[in-house]
Parts: C-alpha cells; structure tokens; sequence
C-alpha cells in the first residue's frame, strides 16, 4: 500500500480457504501448461495473493521467509514467471503486483486504483480485439496493454 490513510481500514485479503484454493489452482494450470510451481514461485504467489492491496517487489523480498529476506533474484524470476502464466499482473503506474481476479488466464487487464487507499479493482479492457485490428492495420506488434484509472473507491470516497 503506498498511502497510509488512516481513515479507514477496508482491507481485501483473501480468506484463508480461498487462498488455499487459488494456490492449488495456480498448480493446476502450472502443471497443465507443463511448467513446475516450485515452492518459490509458489510463495511469491502466496505472499501477492495474502497482501492487502498491490504489492511492491521489495515487500515480497522482504516477506518471503518469516525469519528474513529473500534473494531479490529468485524473487523477480519468480514474479516473472507469475506474470506470463497470467496469475498476477503488474501495474504499472505503481510498480506493483496484483494476483489475477479472474480465471481466463492470461489476459489483458484494466484497473481501477485508489489515489487514498491504494486499493485496485481489475476489470477487462473493453474492445482488445479493435486495439488489435488498429495495430494489425498499422504494421504494429503489441507486446502489452496498459490501462490504469486513477481516483477514489466507493469507501475512500465517503471520508474525502
Ligand atoms: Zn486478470
Ligand atoms: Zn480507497
Ligand atoms: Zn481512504
């Protein structure tokens, strides 16, 4: 979270059944695309998925192991990874890292983010395939599609 607003506390971890279930999942489509969920992607996925909002490399590294930090390259291949396979996005604007709230892996995603609390919702970028059509025509090689709406969430909205 990059902003401590202390007007509120309206955090979104994920119960602890659900994220057993989405770290299963996660090895389910691991093993299905023939890649191996090894326990340090499998963490790093664990830590975005436990985080309150989007999280920042260096907080993975820092909270990787309970007695001290992880080493920061394990960490970034292991965020890498996460991201091809399509179980976490990047923000970009913020630097930091979401787990995926949908499970049509992977994709082109929105959000909506919090200037206050730094909360994000995901939601899917409308009309991908006419932004392909204009690169198509254009002799253009879209690598990634970023679309980041900066404001305030329903909640943050009633205390400004
Ligand atoms: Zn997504
Ligand atoms: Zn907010
Ligand atoms: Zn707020």
């Amino acid at each position: 979270m990059s902003n401590a607003c202390a007007h509120h506390d309206h955090h979104h971890a994920l119960a602890a059944d659900t994220k057993s279930q989405r770290l299963a999942e996660a090895e389910t489509l691991c093993a299905q695309a023939g890649e191996r969920m090894t326990s340090s992607r499998l963490r790093t996925y664990e830590l975005i998925l436990e985080a309150s909002g989007p999280i920042k490399a260096y907080d993975v590294i820092d909270r990787f192991h309970p007695q001290g930090a992880a080493k920061p390259p394990t960490v970034y291949r292991a965020l890498s990874f996460l991201e091809q396979m399509g179980l976490i996005h990047r923000i970009e604007s913020l630097n930091a890292f979401v787990a995926c709230d949908t499970r049509d892996h992977p994709h082109a995603a929105g959000f909506l983010l919090c200037d206050c609390c730094g909360q994000s919702v995901e939601f899917a970028i409308p009309n991908v395939a006419d932004i392909e059509v204009s690169a198509t025509n254009s002799h253009f090689q879209i690598k990634h599609i970023t679309l980041e709406a900066r404001g305030l969430c329903g909640a943050c909205r009633g205390h400004a």
